[in-house]
């Protein structure tokens, strides 16, 4: 991950040095170079070698610059036998999860969330200018006026889960990027497409559940226009270097439409860009912007949940 995400760096003309990334080491396991090292427990393994410097070079070339942590197995037979240990040992009383009350149906807000427009005003938001938006709220539901631009929330946000729920107009006017289209901007920055979908052909990094112009959704869920669709969302703020201001890890965004996967920890480029790679610019924390593209889409019950 860390060596596509550098090249995804150069890809973006960025010029990287060493110090301000987290340099990962080389993993091996019973001699064969790992990736994935979150399955692996301690108590399996037999011994842990770290390797150093030219040690490392010498043994691995230039893949064990960054060290290499080298494990070797235990044999599955010389695992003690469970009877012998105390349960007690692998139970974590310390650590408290927080209660949260989840509520009452699928999709409504639990008690630990920033309600951000419940269907009566858009008090939470304003418009580009910090203005009150001139988005039209009827019936619990606000909707994009053509030509008023975007809103974005009056509090800004890192890390957190979204649910939002959106719907492109019934009358399908308007092909490819023309029709029903808004997006959801996290950290009024990095883009998560809406757009009508629905039989309706478009590059697919800019369909519905794409990450605009990056990544495209594993799957097409949406569903017709005029019906509501949901976006559920774990999205993780990019981390910048606090000397250099560098980028030292890149967002990543989860995201599931109308219940069904379609972006999967997937590492956001960059800045949303229409022209050009994405890139990114250092920042901190940033509202949640809805898009005005245009055509009349809705939104409504908008919510979030800082991590
Ligand atoms: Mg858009």
């Amino acid at each position: 991950m860390k060596r596509i995400f550098i090249f995804t760096l150069l890809l973006s003309h960025f010029v990287v040095k060493a110090q301000d990334i987290q340099l990962t080491p080389l993993y091996v396991l019973d001699g064969k170079v790992i990736k994935d090292i979150k399955w692996i427990s301690p108590s399996n393994l037999d011994r842990i070698e770290v390797l150093k410097g030219k040690e490392a070079t010498s043994k691995y070339g230039d893949a064990g610059k960054n060290g290499v942590i080298v494990m070797t197995s235990k044999p599955a037979s010389s695992i003690p036998a469970r009877e012998s240990l105390d349960p007690r040992v692998t139970e974590l009383w310390d650590i408290k999860a927080p209660v949260v009350t989840p509520g009452k149906n699928s999709g409504d807000a639990p008690s630990d969330a920033i309600v951000l427009f419940d269907g009566k005003d858009l008090s939470s938001w304003s418009n580009g200018s910090g203005s009150n938006p001139a988005w039209e709220v009827k019936d619990g539901i606000a909707t994009v006026v053509k030509g008023s631009g975007e809103i974005k929330t009056k509090q800004e946000f890192g890390d957190i889960q979204l649910h939002i729920e959106w719907r492109s107009p019934a009358a399908a006017e308007g092909d490819g990027q023309n029709r029903g289209n808004s997006g959801i901007f996290l950290q009024g920055l990095y883009e998560l497409q809406v757009l009508d979908s629905y039989e309706n052909i478009t590059y697919p990094n800019g369909q519905a559940g794409s990450i605009y112009k990056q990544h495209v959704p594993l799957v097409n869920a949406s569903r017709k226009p005029g019906e509501w669709q949901v976006y559920d969302v774990i999205y993780s703020a990019p981390r910048f270097s606090e000397k250099s201001g560098r980028i030292i890890s890149p967002a990543y965004i989860t995201v599931l439409h109308n219940g069904v996967l379609v972006q999967n920890h997937v590492a956001i480029i960059g800045g949303t860009q229409y022209k050009g790679m994405a890139a990114y610019k250092t920042h901190g924390k940033g509202p949640l912007t809805l898009q005005d593209h245009g055509t009349p889409v809705s939104y409504r019950n908008i919510w979030v949940r800082e991590l």
